[in-house]
Parts: structure tokens; sequence; C-alpha cells
């Protein structure tokens, strides 16, 4: 998902539309915002779709008054799987000091043990979201400030969270211990902005100013910015996979382009897993960068050889097997002319279920190339995360049952090499790769060493 907020500025919710627009490849199912005016009190939207379907209409941005705003564009990890509209956040709840709306990009691992909690203990729960624990949480605290109340809520929450919140007068960003999820902090005219990427700044032309740290809890006001650290400290494990795929490639991680990483992961590929071909193709978008590091290499021509039609989203994010079935043909066509009699390098981010490597070959083969060499930029896809990004269950992960030789014979390609994980550490700039006793990131989906224990997941019977 992604998170944004803005205060100090006038009708924020036009810039929180902005920014979510500009964070949309985060989540595509939802999205909402909520508002607070000094007169009219706080107000809320949220919808199913696109941002710039719903939250471009001026008789619904007219509804939004305010110098203070959130919003979160949302993809379903933990809430129930048929989309409904009280699952989409923010989440806002009225109780002692004045209520708070919150929304949350990542997920609490112990997320069912609390809400069985909170329920005996009288909380009315409106969704099926993990991240609704956190407001019940703040409403029973006894702590006297809302800040203070949250940080005593999210002291109880494990798991990955990056959070943006507001009161009546405050903008609140926060991130778990280990800064699993990303969220910047940036400035525009004499108002703030909490952002999930910092492209999202961009967009509306705010000014980076630094990362929100692992552990942190900013609480922005009229007089500034002030920093809490709530949490017991800890090593960060930033999420890896937002080098990978997650993230946009304009956006700077820790300092680093996420276009840079990709075009680096691309050169490691090559080097690791040469092959001899014609032309390398990205699978687009994702695999791009990657691909032009990889030509860059190895020498070996690019070529635009697959088109993506600009008018769908992202494929894993359809929440059924049937439309993602469907969505590569609708999303992806061959570039004929280009592949016939080629040997083609197919390059793309990650194998998951390998339905896109399956259809894509069908589709490259049909088109008449002589070979196709898949390379992956990322290592086997093996685990589920359980942070929030949105992967099927490890019987459905093709390299959870299956060594690299078998998925490239069950793909009946003639190649397929993945990056090791040393070469995506070393990408992503660890000069010396993993360090394996302490690794610098969360890399569980592709590892097993999850960095919070999944303890719902365990509940329902997940092996580690
Ligand atoms: P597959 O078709 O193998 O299930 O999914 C791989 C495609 O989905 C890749 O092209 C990739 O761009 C996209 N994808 C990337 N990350 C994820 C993820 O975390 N989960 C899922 N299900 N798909 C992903
Ligand atoms: Fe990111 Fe994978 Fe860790 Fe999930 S398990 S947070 S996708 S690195
Ligand atoms: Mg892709």
């Amino acid at each position: 998902c992604g998170v944004f907020g803005v205060i100090g500025v006038t009708d924020a919710a036009n810039f929180v539309a902005l920014g979510l627009h500009a964070l949309q490849h985060r989540g595509q199912e939802a999205g909402g915002i909520v508002c607070h005016h000094p007169e009219h009190g706080f107000n809320s939207a949220r919808r199913f779709g696109y941002v710039r379907d719903n939250f471009t209409k001026q008789s619904l941005m007219e509804t939004l008054p305010g110098p203070l705003a959130i919003g979160h564009v949302r993809y379903s990890t933990s809430g129930g799987k048929a989309p409904v509209i009280r699952d989409v956040q923010p989440f806002f709840g009225e109780f002692a000091m004045g209520g708070a709306a919150i929304a949350h990009n990542g997920n609490i691992t112990n997320a069912d043990a609390l809400r069985k909690e909170l329920i005996e203990r009288g909380s009315i729960f409106q969704s099926n979201s993990d991240s609704e624990c956190i407001i019940h949480l703040m409403a029973r605290s006894l702590q006297r400030t809302i800040p203070e109340r949250m940080e005593d809520a999210l002291r109880r929450v494990e798991g990955a969270f990056s959070v943006v919140a507001m009161t009546r007068t405050k903008l609140i960003g926060v991130r778990d211990p280990l800064g699993v999820r990303p969220l910047v902090l940036g400035q525009v005219a004499d108002g703030w902005v909490l952002s999930s990427e910092t492209c999202a700044l961009d967009i509306i032309g705010a000014k980076y100013v630094r990362e929100v740290a692992p552990g942190e809890m900013v609480v922005i006001n009229g007089n500034g910015v002030e920093s809490h650290f709530p949490f017991r400290p800890q090593k960060p494990r930033f999420c890896i996979f937002e080098h990978v795929y997650f993230s946009r490639p304009d956006s700077i991680i820790g300092q680093r382009s996420v276009y840079e990483t990709r075009r680096q992961i691309g050169i490691e590929l090559a080097r690791e897993a040469p092959v001899e071909a014609d032309i390398v193709c990205p699978v687009p978008d994702s695999g791009t960068p990657a691909a032009i590091g990889f030509s860059h290499e190895s020498g070996i021509p690019y070529a635009m050889g697959i088109i993506r039609n600009q008018y769908m989203g992202r494929t894993f994010i359809e929440p059924t097997e049937q439309i993602r079935n469907m969505g590569v043909r609708l999303k992806l066509n061959v570039n004929r002319a280009l592949i016939k009699d080629k040997r083609v390098i197919l390059v793309d981010d990650s194998v998951v279920r390998g339905t896109t490597s399956r259809k894509i070959k069908e589709m490259i083969l049909d088109a008449g190339a002589k070979e196709v060499h898949f390379r992956i930029a990322s290592p086997p896809t093996a685990w589920p995360c359980f942070y929030g990004v949105d992967t099927p269950k490890r019987e459905k992960l093709l390299a959870a049952t299956m060594s690299e030789d078998e998925m490239r014979d069950h793909l009946q390609v003639d190649s397929l090499r993945f990056i090791s994980l040393d070469g995506l550490y070393r990408a992503v700039g660890e000069a010396s790769g993993r360090d394996a006793s302490c690794p610098q990131y969360c890399d569980a989906c592709f590892s097993g060493e999850y960095p919070v224990k999944p303890s719902d997941q365990i509940e329902k019977g997940f092996e580690l």
C-alpha cells in the first residue's frame, strides 16, 4: 500500500490526491482520504478504483476541506479477499482527546491475536483489516495525548508498519523498529509532507527532507517537527524487495536511486549468468532497468521485444487467479518483427507463481524466437511475505517446491537463472554481500529468515 499526508497548506486533500496518484503503483484496488478543517471537522471519502477516477472530481474534492489531510492507496493483503469498502483506509475513530485517523502500509503479524483480545474486551470492529487494531488500541490507551496513545498502541503491535496518522491539529508518521516499509518526510511551501516514496514528493513540488528513521515517530504541527523513539532500538531490516520491484524507479531510498539499483542488478546478473543471445528484452515495466543493465554489461543489444499496454495495472495486484491469467495477454504483447528468428534473453523482476513467465514464453515462441533465456532480477521467491507484499500461499510459489533446473524444465525455456542473494546485496550497495549472521535487509521471501516471527501464521499452521 501507499500512504501520504500533508499539513499546513490550503486544501490539503488536493495535495494528498496528487501524492496518492504518484503512489498508485503501491495499490490499485482502492483509495481514501481523511481531512480536517477547523470549522467543518473531520471529513472523509473512500472509493474503489484509481485515484485519478475518483479524487479529481470537483464535487468530491469540495467535500474535503482543510489544511490537514492523509490518504491511502490499497491493495489487499491481510483483509478478506473480496474487496469491501469497509476495509478501505484511512480508518477514523472518535475517542477521548478528539479522535484520529490512520493510514497503514505493512502488515501486522499479531493482528489476529490482538483483534480477538480487543473484541473480548468490547471493541467494535468495522473492517476485516489488520490495521484497524491500531485505532482500537489507541482508543483504549490510558495515555493523555494522542501521540502518546499511539506509541502505546504501536508497542503492542508486531510486524511491519509505516503509519501516517492525523489528529485535529497534528500530522504523525511512524515506522516500525526494523523500518521494513519506507516513509519519507518532505516540505512544501510552509507545510510538511509524509509519503511512502519520494516520487510522490516530486509530483507536488515538495522538497525531500529525510527518511523517517526506523523506530521513529515524527509529530508535526504549526511549530515544526518533533521526533520520538518509542521502541527498543533494533538493527534496521528494510524490505529488499522494495528495491527490486515495489518502489518506483524514480524514487530515492537510503540515498540510492531505485533505478540505479535495478540497473546494477542487471549488471550483476550478466556477470553471474551470462549467455549467448541476439537481444535482451525486458518484461515491462518491472524488468526494464535490470534489462538495461544486463545489456550494458553483456554487450548484447537491448530491444523492446515485449510491448506493454499502458492502460493495464500491475498483474500481481489482481486478486483472482483467473483475471491474473488473462491479465498477462491484456497487458503484454510481443513485438513480432523484432523477435522472429532471434535468441532472446528475457529479464523480469521476479517469478512468483510462474504464470507470467509461462505465458510470455509461449508468446515469444509463437512469434518465432529461436531460443528463450530467462534472467530474473531477484532470487527465487520461495517464501511468502507476511509484511505487506501480497505473495500467495507457500504451495503456490514455484520456487517453494522446485529447484532452479526444475523450474526451467517446468517453464520449458532454454535457460533460467536468478540473481544470487549476495549479488542482490551487492547491487543495493553492500559491497561485501549479505551478512549472514545479521542480514542488512529483510529478505524473508527469498531466504525464509523472518526478522519478525509471523505469529498469527504460525498459529494457523504455517511452518518455518
Ligand atoms: P507470477 O506470474 O510468477 O506469479 O508473478 C510474477 C510477476 O508478478 C512478475 O512479472 C512481477 O512483476 C510481479 N510481481 C512482483 N512482485 C510480486 C509479488 O510480490 N507477488 C506477486 N504475486 N507478484 C509479483
Ligand atoms: Fe520485503 Fe520479502 Fe521481506 Fe516481504 S518478505 S518485507 S517482500 S523482503
Ligand atoms: Mg512484471
